[in-house]
């Protein structure tokens, strides 16, 4: 029997309902389930038709629910192939290769290797388009108390997201956090090692990318930035809610049960209303503000999986 640490509980993103479809190998024994359904799975051995049960009802017994990989490949069949990457036309890759493997040697693997490999894999280890399955969530009552969600902000940083974390801050600075990002570009004189950066050598932050420590990290005027995991533990260990600026594709890494983020998407003023703005005080924004706008507007209709719910 697996203990409450093992238990695994995901949110659906798609509806499912075993008489539409053909293929289930035993309709009475099916689970139906809607989009944001919170489902426990209780077997992943089988590669295409996992076991489960509704959160509210692990009393009513646990039935089949098509597994990631296949309602991936279904999905992928329904789909004009254009709209995929190439690798995402082949069903096989939608499994990392350890679970491929030994679904296909029938090889059974211990329940919580396989809830932590599904964990990792769902946390951004596999890191391509995949179109809305399952998202790992945790219950509210297993969170502990005194800890703080992450809020993460998506936008544009110049127009939109650092004056909303900027007045955040101002507003309540016992309640908000942000992290100290780390560097290896020269500390200033008028900055402070931890307060404005952690400045370090090209050789330490390349560990830091090496050990997966960094969320996120990229170069500018031929210095490495990034901010690291544990500056986000400092701030939730402060018990402030920390709130973070990451790029949509980076959001998956921090999608995890530790950290359980919030995602608020902050909408951009209009590109016209941003060149009045900017013919009028030339300080509000430059150019490379009116481009990230324009990036994050022509983006704001199109799917992107880790932030379908
Ligand atoms: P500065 O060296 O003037 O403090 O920062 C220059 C630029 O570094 C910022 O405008 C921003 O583009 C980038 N930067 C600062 N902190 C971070 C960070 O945590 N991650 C990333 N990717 N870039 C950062």
């Amino acid at each position: 029997m697996s203990t409450t640490k093992q238990k695994l509980f995901v949110r659906a993103l798609f509806d499912y309902d075993p008489n539409q479809d053909p293929s289930i190998p035993c309709k009475d024994a099916a689970l139906t389930f809607k989009r944001g359904d919170v489902l426990q799975i209780v077997s992943m051995e089988d590669d295409t038709w996992w076991q489960a049960c509704h959160l509210e009802d692990s009393n009513g017994g646990a039935g089949l629910i098509p597994s990631k990989e296949l309602h991936e490949r279904r999905v992928a069949l329904q789909r004009p192939k254009a709209l995929f990457q190439p690798q995402r036309v082949n069903p096989c890759v939608s499994l990392p290769a350890g679970l491929r493997r030994s679904f296909r040697l029938g090889r059974k693997s211990s329940w919580a290797k396989e809830a932590a490999r599904f964990r990792r894999w769902s946390a951004g280890v596999h890191s391509s388009i995949c179109p809305p399955t399952y998202i790992e969530v945790i219950p509210y009552h297993r969170e502990p108390k005194d800890r703080h969600r992450v809020v993460i902000l998506v936008g544009p940083s110049g127009v939109g997201v650092n004056e909303l974390k900027r007045r955040l801050l101002i507003s309540d600075p016992d309640r908000y956090g942000v992290t100290v990002p780390h560097t290896t570009r020269e500390k200033k004189r008028q900055e402070s090692e931890g307060v404005d950066y952690h400045f370090v050598s090209v050789h330490m932050f390349e560990e830091l990318i090496l050990s997966h420590r960094l969320i996120e990290y990229g170069s500018y005027r031929g210095h490495y930035y990034g901010t690291s995991l544990d500056s986000v533990h400092r701030v939730m260990a402060e018990g402030k809610v920390c709130l973070l600026d990451v790029h949509p594709s980076k959001i998956k890494r921090v999608y995890t049960s530790e950290f359980k983020p919030y995602v608020v998407f902050v909408k951009p003023p209009r590109i016209e209303e941003l060149r009045l703005t900017r013919r009028r005080a030339k300080f509000v924004c430059d150019e490379e503000d009116i481009n990230q706008v324009r990036i994050f507007s022509v983006r704001k209709n199109t799917h992107s999986p880790a932030i379908a719910w």
